[in-house]
C-alpha cells in the first residue's frame, strides 16, 4: 500500500533523512524505531507532505503522491491518518464531533458544520467509537477523557476515515504502560482486520517486537534494520540504541 523510496530531507545543513526506502503492505504493521533525531517523524512529515522532501518518491497503491498538489493533495490526505503523540483532539468538542471532524479533512471546524453531518455519518462514527471500547463516552467532551481514552479516540477517527493508511508518530509515548498495550493492540487488530497498513514510530524495542509484524530502524537519518519481528533477538534491536536502554531514550 505505501512505498517509499530514497526519501531525503534536509533543513538548512542538518541532513535529517538521507535516503530512507521502505515500504508497508495491506494489514501489517511496522514499527518504526531509531534513537531521538534520527529521522523518524521527518519520514513521517514528508509522507503526510506537512514538510517537503528534497528527493525520493511515496507511493499509495502503486500511484506516486508525493508531487500532489491542491484538491489531489487534499483527497490524498484523506487517505492517510494521522495519528500523534499528543491525541490532536478538539477538547470543547465530543468524542463523536471529534470522529466525524476527520471526515472533513480540515481544522476549521465548526458546530454547525458538524451538524450537518447525516445519520448515517454518525452511525459511523458510533461504529468507530464502539470498534475502540468508546461507545459510552461518545458524548463526553474529548479534554475530560483519560489520555489513553484520546488516543483511542483519535483511532476511532482514522478508522471512520476510512484511511487505508495509518502513519502513527509517537501514539504511545505519554500513555501509561496499560494504556499503551491497549491503543497497540488496537493498531495492529485494526490493522489485521481491516487490511489496513500501519506505520508507527516507537520507542520502546519491547512493544515493537509483541505488537509489530515487521521492525523497520533508523539511525542518523538513514535505514539500518528491516526486518520481520519473528525471529528477530532482542540484542539487534537494542543494538540499534547503542549501549543506551532503549527505554529510556
Ligand atoms: P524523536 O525520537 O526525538 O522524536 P525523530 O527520530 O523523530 O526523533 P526527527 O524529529 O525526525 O527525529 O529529527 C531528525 C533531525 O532533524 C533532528 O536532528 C532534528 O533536530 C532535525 N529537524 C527536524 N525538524 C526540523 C526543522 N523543522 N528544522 C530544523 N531541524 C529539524
Ligand atoms: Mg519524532
Amino acid at each position: 500500500v505505501l512505498r517509499i523510496d530514497d526519501l531525503a530531507k534536509s533543513f538548512g545543513t542538518m541532513r535529517a533523512v538521507g535516503g530512507v526506502s521502505l515500504s508497508v503492505g495491506p494489514g501489517e504493521f511496522v514499527a518504526l524505531l531509531g534513537p531521538s533525531g534520527s529521522g523518524k517523524s521527518t519520514v513521517f512529515r514528508c509522507v503526510s507532505r506537512l514538510v517537503r522532501p528534497d528527493a525520493g518518491c511515496v507511493y499509495v497503491d502503486g500511484q506516486r503522491v508525493d508531487t500532489l498538489e491542491g484538491r489531489r493533495l487534499r483527497r490524498q490526505r484523506r487517505v492517510m491518518g494521522l495519528i500523534f503523540q499528543q491525541f490532536n483532539l478538539i477538547g470543547r468538542l465530543s468524542a463523536i464531533d471529534n470522529v466525524l471532524a476527520g471526515r472533513l479533512g480540515s481544522i476549521g471546524t465548526l458546530r454547525a458544520v458538524l451538524r450537518a453531518f447525516s445519520r448515517e455519518d454518525r452511525q459511523l462514527a458510533l461504529a468507530a467509537l464502539d470498534r475502540v471500547g468508546l461507545l459510552d463516552k461518545a458524548y463526553q467532551r474529548a479534554d475530560s477523557l483519560s489520555g489513553g481514552q484520546q488516543q483511542r479516540v483519535a483511532i476511532a477517527r482514522v478508522v471512520a476515515q476510512q484511511s487505508r493508511i495509518i502513519l502513527a508518530d509517537e501514539p504511545v509515548a505519554s500513555l501509561d504502560p496499560a494504556a499503551a498495550e491497549n491503543v497497540l493492540g488496537l493498531l495492529r487488530s485494526i490493522a489485521h482486520e481491516q487490511g489496513i497498513a500501519v506505520l508507527c514510530s516507537l520507542h520502546q524495542t519491547d512493544l515493537a517486537r509483541r505488537f509489530a509484524d515487521r521492525v523497520v530502524a533508523m539511525k542518523n537519518g538513514c535505514v539500518v534494520l528491516d526486518a520481520p519481528v519473528a525471529g528477530l533477538g532482542k540484542e539487534e534491536l537494542t543494538a540499534i540504541y547503542g549501549n543506551g536502554s532503549p527505554s529510556a531514550v
